[in-house]
């Protein structure tokens, strides 16, 4: 999620409202901590927009909700971007309908609240005074050069991807010279989406282009006329 702090610039809705799922689940700053997202032992003190590496793998492997950190059910929701649909992969795991349901509510990106990632210089990545937390094994990442950085990058326009269980399959995408390797889940083919809608429009000055919304026309009509609707 993104930095709740940086997102004031935009009237904040009422509270969204926390599901059950996710009652138990650490906060902070009012907003549910993913269970994906990085943070110190105490886990009400999350570094926003960073993931965890070694949580990311065991959710896409172990097809885990990335907000609660349960196993996903039947309907699997993700968040995906126009450059992910390109590509075939996302490399963000799937969530519960109910964990995304106050995704859209709570994350400053997917709620259109922001229209820039998060800038997180390294030095934001500070250690605390827990001597058995894994903080002091972080480090910034090199960043791969075929890799797009998010950060500071207007955001892109995000779209609400719905699938069933038996379609949520991790794969690998090796890279080439202009796209670093990857894992997610796979996105092909289009026919395993069963319903698809987008959920923000693209920052100005986005390379955002709009192959997704094509792709939503096409989803509707193929509902619209009975052929393979949702969850058949
Ligand atoms: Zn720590
Ligand atoms: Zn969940």
């Amino acid at each position: 999620m993104t930095d709740p702090k940086r997102a004031a610039r935009q009237p904040v809705p009422a509270r969204a409202l926390i599901p059950h799922r996710l009652a138990a689940a650490p906060s902070a700053h009012g907003m549910v901590v993913p269970f994906v997202t990085l943070a110190h032992r105490d886990r009400t003190r999350p570094v926003w927009g960073k993931l965890d590496p070694n949580r990311l793998r065991e959710t896409l492997h172990r097809k885990l909700c990335q907000i609660c950190g349960d196993p996903l059910t039947d309907r699997v929701v993700l968040y995906i971007r126009p450059s992910d649909y390109l590509r075939g992969l996302t490399p963000e795991p799937g969530v519960h309908p109910e964990c995304g349901l106050y995704s859209k509510q709570a994350c400053p990106m997917l709620a259109g609240r922001v229209d820039r990632y998060n800038p997180h210089p390294p030095e934001q990545l500070t250690r605390c005074d827990d001597p058995v937390c894994d903080c002091r094994r972080w480090m910034a990442p090199e960043p791969d050069p075929r890799d797009g950085r998010r950060e500071g990058q207007p955001a892109e326009a995000w779209y609400e991807a719905w699938l069933h269980l038996r379609d949520y399959v991790i794969v690998t995408d090796p890279g080439n010279d202009t796209a670093a390797p990857a894992v997610g889940v796979d996105l092909r083919p289009s026919s395993r989406i069963r319903r698809l809608r987008k959920v923000r429009d693209a920052a100005p000055g986005s390379e955002d282009s709009q192959p997704v919304d094509l792709l939503a026309a096409l989803i509707a009509i193929r509902v619209f006329f009975g052929v393979g609707g949702p969850f058949q």
